[in-house]
C-alpha cells in the first residue's frame, strides 16, 4: 500500500506529508501522538468558564447550518443534558448534520463559554464513552489539520499489519500486548491503562532495536582486527616525565586505556570524554605519539581552522623530531599537492587539520589512528564517513560536552569511553556573576582591573552584524563601545566565522602574542581556544545561549592558575543562568541542561537521522532504555537467536548498513 492509495489523499498533501517527514504508510502509522490530553466527564453543576467539558445530552433542536465556504461551515443547535439546556456550536462538521435529528443522545467534547451558556464543540460522539476521553495530539504543519492527518491514520488503520521485533521470550517476560493492537491504541485510546501498556510496548520495542544496533556496532568493531603494534613502553615514559607539568591521575589512565587498546589486536574505538580544561590535548598528542612510535601516521581533526592551527603549533614545538604538517581549507593549491604526496609516500608522521584530511583526494601510506576534536561538532554521520573511507585504524574522540549518562548511552554507546574528571592542580574555579545591561559601568571596572593587571579578556557577542530584526548586541558595536572605553589603553581584535582565515589566524596570534587586549568575538571561539593570560570573559545577551554553550565558553579562561572571571550580562533568564555562578562542573550543568531543554537540541550536538526516535525519549523513557540495554546485550550474545530471531537481526543489520 502506497500514500496515494489513500482515499482523498492528493498530491498536495503528499507534499505536505513529506514535510512531516512521512514518505510511506509505515511513517505515516509511526506519526504517534506527540500528547495526549485526557478530558474528564465533567461535573455538570461545577463548571468553570473556558472549561474542557464532556457532556452527555438530547437534542433539542433541528441542527442549522451556515456554510462561509465550499468546506467551511457552522452547525448548531441547542442541547438538553438534564441540568441545562445549552446552545452547541460545532465547525466543519456539515456532513454530520443526517445523523443529528432531535431527540439524538449524543454527547459533546467541547469548550464552555458559561456567560454565554454555549459550548463550542471540537468532537460528538455517539453512543455512550466512559467517564474520560483521550485525545491524541499529533504534530503537524501549516496547510494540513491535525484532524486530516488523522483521517489518514484511521483509514489504513484496520488493514495495516506491522512486523513485530521483539523476541518471544522477551514479550513473554514484559507480557506485552500485541503489537497491532497497540498501534491501534496509541491513536486512538480507549482507556489509560491500555493506552499505557501500548506506548511501553512500541517504545520498548524502538529502544531495543536502538540497543541491539548500538551493541552490534561495539560488538562488530572489538572484534575487528585491528593493527599490530609494538610500542616501547620506557619511551613513552621519557615523554611523559619531560612535559613541564605533571599529568593527573584521570590523563594517566586515559593514556593508558588508548596504549591498551592500540597494542591490542583489536581497532580502538573510543571516546575521551573531560570537562573544558581537563586537558585532553596533551593525552591526543601522547596517543598520536605512540602510535608514530609504532610506524603508522596519525591524524588530528579539529571542527575549526582556529582551534587545527593551534593544536599544530603547539604540537610542533613538543615534537621536534617528528614531520607534522597542517592541512586545512585554506592551505594553498601549492602546498596541498606537496602534502598529499607527502602523505602517500609516509614522509609525514602526523597531520593536524579540519575535514580537509578526509577529501578524496587525501591519500596515507598507513594511517594508524584518527582522533577526532570536539567530537560533538561533526556529529554522529561522520564517525561512518570515517570508516566508510577503507581505512580500519584505530579511532579516539574526543568531547569536552559532559553528557549526561542518559544521553551518553545512545549517542556513544557504540564506543568505550575514558573520562577525565579532575581539572589539572592549581586550577581555581572562574568567578562567575550575572549583570544587567544598566550595570554596564560595574562590567568595565571590573575589565579594567584585569587589563591593568596585564590579563586579558574576551567579550562575546553572540552576533556578527547588527540586524534589523532583533535588538542583539553585535561585535562590531560592541568594538565601537569597547574603543570609546578602552581604546586608548589598550588594542582590541574583532574575530567571527565570516572572516577568512587568513584574518582569524591574525587576529587570534595577536591574541596569543598580547598584541591585543580585548578580543571581541562570537561564539567561533567556543571551542579549544587556550590563551593562558587570558582571565575574563564577558558574555552579551547571555540568555541567547545554552547552559553548556556558555560552560564553554567560560572555560576560554581560567586556563592556568590565575583566578578568572566571567560576566553574563542579561536581563532575562537570569534564574536559568543562576545554575552557572552557583558551580563550574560541567556534568551538573549539562543535567540542567538535559533538563531544561530536552534531548531534542543538547548543546549543538548535531543530530543523526539515527538517533530520532518516533515514540521514545530517552530521557522520559530512561528507566525502559536501560532494561532494552540489558535485554539487548543479552539477546546479542546468545548465537541461537541468530537462527530464531532472523527478522530482528536482519532490521538490525539493515539499520547499520550492514547487511
Ligand atoms: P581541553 O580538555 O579543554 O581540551 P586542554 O587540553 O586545552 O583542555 O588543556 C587546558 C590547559 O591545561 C592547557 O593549557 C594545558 O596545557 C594545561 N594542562 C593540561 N594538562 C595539565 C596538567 N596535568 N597540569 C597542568 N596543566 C595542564
Ligand atoms: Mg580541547
Amino acid at each position: 500500500m502506497t500514500l496515494e492509495s489513500i482515499k482523498g489523499l492528493g498530491p498536495k498533501n503528499i507534499s505536505l506529508l513529506n514535510k512531516l517527514g512521512i514518505y510511506n504508510i509505515d511513517d505515516l502509522i509511526t506519526f504517534y501522538p506527540f500528547r495526549y490530553e485526557v478530558i474528564k466527564r465533567s461535573d455538570e453543576l461545577n463548571l468553570i468558564d473556558q472549561d474542557k467539558i464532556i457532556v452527555d445530552g438530547i437534542i433539542e433542536s433541528m441542527p442549522s447550518i451556515y456554510y462561509f465556504s465550499k468546506r467551511k461551515d457552522k452547525m448548531s443547535f441547542k442541547l438538553n443534558t438534564g441540568n441545562n439546556i445549552y446552545r452547541v456550536e460545532i465547525y466543519n462538521r456539515g456532513f454530520l448534520k443526517s445523523k443529528l435529528s432531535i431527540g439524538t443522545a449524543i454527547t459533546v467534547i467541547g469548550k464552555l463559554d458559561k456567560k454565554h451558556n454555549l459550548i463550542i464543540v471540537s468532537d460528538i460522539r455517539f453512543g455512550k464513552i466512559e467517564k474520560e476521553s483521550i485525545e491524541p495530539i499529533y504534530h503537524t504543519t501549516y496547510g494540513i489539520s491535525i484532524k486530516t492527518i488523522k483521517k489518514y491514520i484511521d483509514y489504513i488503520l484496520p488493514t495495516y499489519h506491522s512486523k513485530d521485533y521483539i523476541p518471544d521470550y522477551l514479550i513473554d517476560k514484559y507480557r506485552f500486548i500485541d503489537k497491532d493492537n497497540s498501534i491501534r491504541e496509541v491513536h486512538n485510546p480507549s482507556n489509560i491503562d491500555y493506552l499505557n501498556s501500548s506506548l511501553n510496548r512500541l517504545k520498548y520495542e524502538e529502544l531495543f532495536l536502538f540497543m541491539c544496533k548500538m551493541n552490534y556496532l561495539k560488538n562488530n568493531n572489538k572484534n575487528k582486527e585491528g593493527l599490530k603494534r609494538e610500542v616501547s613502553k620506557k619511551k613513552i615514559d621519557e615523554l611523559i616525565n619531560n612535559l613541564p607539568f605533571k599529568l593527573t591521575t584521570d590523563q594517566i589512565n586515559s593514556i593508558d586505556d588508548i596504549y591498551n587498546d592500540l597494542i591490542s589486536p583489536y581497532r580502538m574505538n573510543r571516546l575521551l570524554q573531560g570537562d573544558v580544561g581537563s586537558g585532553k590535548t596533551i593525552v591526543s598528542f601522547i596517543s598520536l605519539y605512540i602510535n608514530y612510535l609504532s610506524g603508522y601516521q596519525g591524524a588530528l581533526m579539529a571542527p575549526t581552522e582556529v582551534l587545527a592551527i593551534q593544536h599544530y603549533n603547539n604540537i610542533k614545538k613538543l615534537f621536534k623530531d617528528i614531520n607534522i604538517a597542517l592541512l586545512i581549507g585554506k592551505t594553498t593549491k601549492k602546498e596541498k599537492k606537496a602534502i598529499y604526496e607527502d602523505l602517500a609516500s609516509g614522509k609525514i608522521n602526523i597531520i593536524i587539520g579540519t575535514h580537509a584530511l578526509f577529501t578524496d583526494e587525501v591519500k596515507y601510506k598507513n594511517l594508524g589512528l584518527v582522533i577526532t576534536d570536539e567530537q560533538h561538532r561533526f556529529g554522529v554521520n561522520q564517525r561512518s564517513n570515517l570508516k566508510n573511507k577503507g581505512i580500519t585504524p584505530d579511532v579516539l574522540y574526543m568531547s569536552a560536552t559532559p553528557i549526561p549518562r542518559t544521553y551518553a548511552l545512545t549517542l556513544y554507546g557504540d564506543m568505550e569511553i575514558s573520562s577525565i574528571k579532575t581539572l589539572p592542580n592549581g586550577k581555581k574555579d572562574i568567578i562567575t556573576t550575572i549583570k544587567k545591561e544598566s550595570e554596564i559601568k560595574d562590567v568595565l571596572t571590573s575589565m579594567y582591573r584585569e587589563l591593568k593587571n596585564n590579563h586579558q579578556v574576551y567579550v562575546i557577542a553572540p552576533l556578527v552584524n547588527e540586524s534589523d530584526k532583533v535588538d542583539f548586541n553585535d561585535v562590531y558595536k560592541l568594538e565601537e563601545d569597547m574603543n570609546k572605553a578602552f581604546g586608548k589603553l589598550y588594542n582590541i581584535g574583532v574575530l567571527h566565522g565570516k572572516m577568512s582565515s587568513e584574518e582569524k589566524e591574525d587576529v587570534m596570534n595577536k591574541f596569543k602574542n598580547n598584541e591585543i587586549q580585548i578580543l571581541i568575538s562570537t561564539t567561533v571561539i567556543e571551542v579549544g581556544i587556550d590563551v593562558k593570560n587570558a582571565t575574563m570573559i564577558v558574555i552579551f545577551d547571555a540568555y541567547m545561549f545554552g547552559l553548556s554553550s556558555l560552560h564553554q565558553l567560560r572555560g576560554r579562561v581560567g586556563r592556568n592558575d590565575l583566578q578568572s572571571y566571567c560576566i553574563l550580562i542579561s536581563d532575562k533568564e537570569t534564574e536559568r543562568l543562576n545554575i552557572l555562578t552557583k558551580t563550574n562542573d560541567g556534568f551538573k550543568i549539562s543535567e540542567e541542561d538535559f533538563k531544561l531543554r530536552g534531548s531534542g537540541d543538547l548543546f549543538g550536538i548535531k543530530q543523526s537521522g539515527d538517533m530520532v526516535f518516533s515514540i521514545a525519549d530517552i530521557k522520559r523513557d530512561y528507566n525502559l532504555l536501560l532494561k532494552a540495554k540489558e535485554d539487548s546485550e543479552e539477546f546479542l550474545k546468545n548465537s541461537n537467536n541468530i537462527i530464531d530471531y532472523k527478522d530482528t537481526i536482519k532490521f538490525i543489520k539493515e539499520n547499520i548498513g550492514l547487511d
